[in-house]
């Protein structure tokens, strides 16, 4: 890596020169470093805005799950079994999924070398369990926290190498062409005062983007808090999007951000609300319920049918989901109280639970007292969980929302994992690998393997040096020059109001771009985004060179904003109905239940749209959205000594 300092556009800044700049410190980014670092390339670096920040690394769940092939016991398993259990969770690309299944035990296998505690029997196996759309065992975990183990080994990894990690920079420009990307443009967060330091750019051949799901464009989050993903800039560079239309969203605490999945619900909570103020307790649910044992028995359910599903509205336990958010739609606060039981406190009826639920509770000897109490005894950890974080369920209720978690969709890829841009890699959650379902710990373990699979590609077939300087410097140009005007414009008078227009934005998209979808609030709502876009070089003001990155954030979460939406109209445009998380209003659908407002009148989709992928692009401003058939699952060659041969020939990396 060369360091030099240029004048591109009239800025002077620092400018690197290498072969590979990974962007991003989770799960996908270290390993991407440490896979390029092991297949031989080895003038790379990790540009990353914060060191600790970033889903991989600071989110967890009741079990977070590692998906991988089964590596235990007798139950049958292939690498094209798996493959087609991630294909067959509908507009995958089979090669994706080939991939993320062949190269399933051995990144599986290279977490445990660096030590991820993957529980193991007395005789090495890595005994599996079952999760949500998996047929058979894959699923393991280390326990809460199995991302963040992922990373702090893998950090270990790449700092015992001594690849250098450049912190404190956060990318606000792809360089590109819109067909071949060359460099980066960063905002130094540590000289953000400095007009002379305040940028500094990457004059590179690769780039493996690992930035993490665009968790900026919405207030209810279960994201952690400081990761805002950096989709934007991507599509702004060319980068198509695809399945982005598919996200999971579920019930999660607001502060900490936690999903309150499993036992939480299990031990049936009181739901209750409030105004802004605190003021005007109510319980909201029975006003829908007309049955108290029906009631329990859907929060019960919930436990572990946690995200949002369409398919199980009309009498099932997704209806929490929508009771939830119509509360928060008035404006009120909603939260789970632990210390007494639903309907003003009163003794529940175990008797009128449905036989699933009323078993389950009597089997755990949880058929008495309080939600707390009942929680103490089952999960004690998961009380101790809040307590750790400053929030006693003994003293004080939870606040909840309906929260986004993450993102199947994002950008399309090919087989290595390059994007439609020549030189942009995507891994980990930014890429859009998955489409409607996805086994539970499939995310975790794509983080893995498409970050090795854009290592090996580049190792192979995109070595060298990057561009002579002047060339970088001449191609850069206009770029950095309408880059750079953002910060000028953003820092004209001293009065901010960035995160205030974030706020709204992001709320606004929760609101009506989240999972209810209705033409007429999509419509309205991607006017806004392009009005507040068309207008933000004139109206969005940092007010001190502090809040510089809140600008080039809160610009690459529109830009984002655009696209998915967009992306949500053009499905519905097409004809596309409600599936995974998405309830899409649908006139000529079906309301479940007539209590509901009309905006949930909807028509469950019948898979027949498995088989196509919805891309789109950002074009000035524009999107573009387009179909295609999914690429099929590839069709085995497995005569070894063919295999052989090319390998010998070409690795089989073909170029
Ligand atoms: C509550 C919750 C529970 C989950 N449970 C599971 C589970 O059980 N199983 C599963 O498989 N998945 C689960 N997931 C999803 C999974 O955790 C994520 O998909 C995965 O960790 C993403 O890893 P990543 O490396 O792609 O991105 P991240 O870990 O988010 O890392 C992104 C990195 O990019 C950096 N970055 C971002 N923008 C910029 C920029 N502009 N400039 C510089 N750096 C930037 C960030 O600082 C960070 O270092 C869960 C997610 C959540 C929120």
């Amino acid at each position: 890596m060369i360091r030099s300092t240029l004048t591109p556009a009239g800025r002077r800044m620092a400018v690197y020169s290498l072969n590979t700049v990974v962007v991003g410190t989770g799960a996908a980014g270290y390993n991407a470093a440490d896979r390029l670092w092991s297949f031989g390339q080895r003038d790379i670096a990790i540009v990353t805005e914060h060191i600790n920040a970033g889903t991989s690394r600071n989110t967890g769940s009741d079990k977070q799950t590692y998906y991988k092939l089964t590596l235990s016991g007798g139950d049958p398993d292939s690498v094209r079994d798996m493959a087609q259990t991630l294909f067959d969770g509908q507009c995958m690309d089979g090669d994706n999924a080939l991939c993320e299944a062949a190269l399933s035990a051995q990144s599986f296998l290279r977490l445990v070398e660096l030590g991820v505690p993957f529980p193991r029997n007395a005789y090495g196996e890595y005994v599996g369990y079952k999760t949500d759309h998996d047929p058979r065992r894959r699923a393991t975990s280390v326990g809460p926290y199995t991302s963040k183990r992922m990373t702090e080994c893998l950090q270990q990894a790449v700092e015992a190498k001594g690849i250098p990690v450049l912190e404190n920079l956060q990318v606000i420009s792809i360089l590109s062409d819109g067909q071949q990307a060359w460099g980066l443009l960063c905002l130094d967060l540590k000289a953000a005062d400095d007009p002379e330091r305040r940028f500094v750019a990457f004059n590179c051949k690769n780039i493996i983007y690992a930035t993490g799901g665009p968790a900026g464009m919405y207030a209810d989050s279960v994201f952690p808090r400081g990761h805002y993903g950096a989709s934007g800039a991507a599509f702004e560079a060319g980068a198509k999007g695809q399945n982005l239309t598919e996200w999971q969203y579920g019930l999660a605490s607001v502060n900490p951000r936690w999903n309150v999945s499993g036992t939480y619900m299990q031990v049936l909570p009181c739901f209750f609300s409030t105004d802004q103020n605190g003021g005007d307790p109510r319980e909201f649910l029975m006003d829908f319920f007309s049955n108290r044992g029906e009631m329990l028995t859907q929060v019960f359910l919930k436990g572990y049918q946690w995200p949002f599903d369409v398919r199980k509205v009309a009498g099932g336990s997704s209806i929490v989901d929508i009771l939830v958010y119509l509360e928060s739609c008035k404006g009120r606060k909603v939260y789970l109280d632990f210390r007494r039981n639903p309907c003003g406190g009163a003794e529940i009826d175990y008797a009128a639970l449905s036989p699933e639920a009323r078993t389950y509770l009597e089997q755990a000897g949880a058929c008495f007292g309080t939600p707390l109490e009942r929680l103490l005894h089952m999960n004690k950890p998961a009380v101790d969980f809040y307590l750790d974080r400053g929030v006693d369920l003994a003293k004080q209720p939870l606040e909840i929302a309906l929260c986004a978690q993450h993102n199947n969709g994002g950008l399309a890829v090919n087989k290595w994992w390059q994007t439609n841009v020549e030189g942009l890699f995507a891994c980990g959650e930014v890429s859009g690998s998955h489409g409607v379902y996805r086994p539970g710990g499939s995310a975790l373990n794509e983080t893995q393997v498409g970050s090795t699979r854009a290592a090996q590609y580049i190792a192979a077939r995109r070595s060298g040096q990057s561009p002579d300087e002047s060339v970088f410097v001449q191609r850069s140009q206009a770029l950095i020059e309408r880059h750079t005007a953002v910060a000028d414009a953003a820092l004209q008078g001293d009065v901010g109001n960035v995160q205030a227009i974030w706020d709204e934005a992001a709320a606004r998209m929760s609101r009506f771009g989240a999972c209810i979808r209705s033409k007429a609030d999509l419509e309205m709502l991607r006017a806004e985004v392009a009005q507040r876009l068309s207008a933000f070089p004139d109206t969005v003001r940092a007010g001190s060179h502090r809040d510089l990155w809140k600008v080039y954030r809160l610009r690459d979460t529109l830009i984002a904003q655009q696209v998915y939406l967009s992306a949500m109209l053009d499905y519905i445009a097409r004809d596309g109905k409600s599936r995974g998380s998405a309830l899409y209003t649908d006139p000529g659908g079906v309301k479940p239940y007539e209590s509901l407002p009309d905006v949930f009148t909807f028509t469950v989709d019948d898979g027949h749209r498995a088989g196509l992928v919805q891309e789109v692009e950002w074009q000035q401003g524009k999107c573009l959205c387009r179909w295609r058939k999914v690429r099929p699952i590839p069709e085995d060659d497995d005569f070894f000594e063919n295999v052989w041969r090319s390998y010998r020939e070409s690795g089989n990396i073909d170029p």
